[in-house]
């Protein structure tokens, strides 16, 4: 089953994430001052504090840090099935709660690598989920 993919509440900081991802480009912060990447979009780097904010384009991969199968969703999922909630650290290093698709839910495991899709929600934004990827892996001494 397909996850629904609820239009979500827009702030004058999320502003420029979401117009991003109706492109398929995701978007993270990163600061001027100490050039630590930043998610989710804020004024302030948590890190230093400054609000020398910058827009840059995340490479759309990442890493299962954290997952969990949701079997009763509520509201919009109410009706969505087994489907995984799953915080993805991101190549970049923030870390970004959201969904793991494309695959059986009871087979996403920490360690995983995964890659960003867009969900089209209909109202000129998309929500980013995550799909499990295959990487060839260098082997050294190969
Ligand atoms: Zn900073």
């Amino acid at each position: 089953m397909t996850l629904p993919a609820p239009v979500p509440d827009i702030t004058p900081e999320t502003e420029t994430f979401w117009k991003a991802t109706a492109t398929g480009r995701l978007l993270i912060q990163r600061c001027a001052e100490c050039e630590r990447c930043v998610w989710y979009p804020r004024f302030l780097c948590p890190a230093c504090h400054s609000t020398d904010l910058l827009w840059t384009e995340a490479s759309g991969r990442g890493t299962v840090h954290s997952a969990t199968v949701t079997s009763r969703g509520i509201l919009d999922y109410k009706d969505a099935g087994s489907y995984v909630l799953a915080l993805v650290e991101l190549d970049e290093g923030p870390k970004m709660l959201t969904n793991v698709v494309e695959c059986d839910p009871a087979e996403v495991f920490i360690g995983q690598r995964v890659e960003v899709v867009f969900h089209d929600t209909g109202a000129g934004v998309a929500l980013p989920r995550f799909r499990p990827v295959t990487e060839a892996v260098a082997i050294p001494g190969a």
